[in-house]
């Protein structure tokens, strides 16, 4: 029975000889010299054998399917943690990105005499203090307000009025606030009622200004902002200067401050917006 077995391999040999194929002869010394080296038991020393050829094989294959395997892995791991930033990605994406994290969102200044100014819309909380949620249905006026701390900030007032939820202090907000450096936050939607305007709530935009000192004067950035952002609101809704309101002239306050006490500087502020929305026609 042995016999048969060795006469049948070696005539598997000598066939494969008379072939001539050279190519074969190498890979099996290879293949045998490795098998010396790594794997023991006579049975796998059998030089030539098909069996041993295919098992060469299937073995390469294996192990070019590990590293594809661990390379993807490598590639995969490297993305998820970040380690490489992706080709190609524009400062627009991140901008996304944070918008979507941080939950606020710039939009961008436009064109034109009327156009958008950059706005931060940085919502405050939904609470019964600052930002009841109702809705405004209808705008038929933008009122201009001061904050009454000379050197605060627009982010410190937001937060004041975010924060009212929790200190319960009063009720009061603005939907914009335009800050000492003629930044913009944009506080409450602008289907939504802010808590500023008295009994013109229901029907009015509210703009809180800071101002650097006690007397209320707005600095000229604050102001350029005010004027287009008071110049785009009513291009937007259709409103003509005459529209633009002190909150003194709602209720008789002293708000806003420098526009009250000096009457000729509200009426210059007036010929402005009226100027934009002429352009604008
Ligand atoms: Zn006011």
């Amino acid at each position: 029975m042995a016999q048969k077995k060795f006469s049948r391999q070696k005539k598997s040999i000598i066939t494969r000889k008379k072939s001539g194929a050279s190519k074969t002869r190498v890979s099996k010394y290879i293949f045998n010299k490795k098998k010396r080296n790594v794997v023991s038991g006579r049975k796998r020393k059998t030089p030539g054998s098909g069996r041993g050829k295919s098992l060469f094989c299937r073995k390469n294959l294996e192990l070019a399917a590990t590293i594809c395997l661990l390379s993807l892995a490598v590639v995969l791991f490297a993305r998820i943690l970040r380690w490489e930033p992706v080709a190609g990605q524009s400062p627009g994406a991140v901008q996304r990105q944070l918008s979507d994290t941080e939950e606020y969102q710039i939009l961008p200044a436009e064109e034109g005499p009327c156009g958008r100014p950059e706005i931060l819309q940085d919502y405050i909380v939904k609470n019964p203090y600052s930002r009841s949620g109702v809705a405004l249905e209808q705008v038929n006026g933008i009122v201009v307000h001061y904050v009454a701390n000379a050197g605060s900030t627009a982010r410190e007032n937001r937060d004041y009025f975010e924060n009212l939820k929790d200190t319960h202090l009063t009720k009061a907000s603005s939907h914009f606030i335009i800050g000492l450096d003629g930044e913009i936050i944009q506080c409450i939607p602008l289907d939504e009622i802010s808590y500023a305007s008295n009994e013109r709530n229901g029907d009015t935009i509210s703009i809180e200004c800071c101002h650097p000192k006690k007397d209320g004067k707005f600095n000229k950035k604050t102001y350029r902002s005010l004027v287009r952002l008071v110049s785009w609101l009513c291009a937007s809704y259709g409103l003509s200067d005459s529209a633009v309101i002190r909150h003194y002239d709602v209720t008789g306050k002293m708000c806003p401050k420098y526009f009250v006490k000096h009457e000729d500087a509200w009426e210059d502020f007036l010929s402005d917006i009226e100027r934009k929305l002429e352009k604008n026609r």
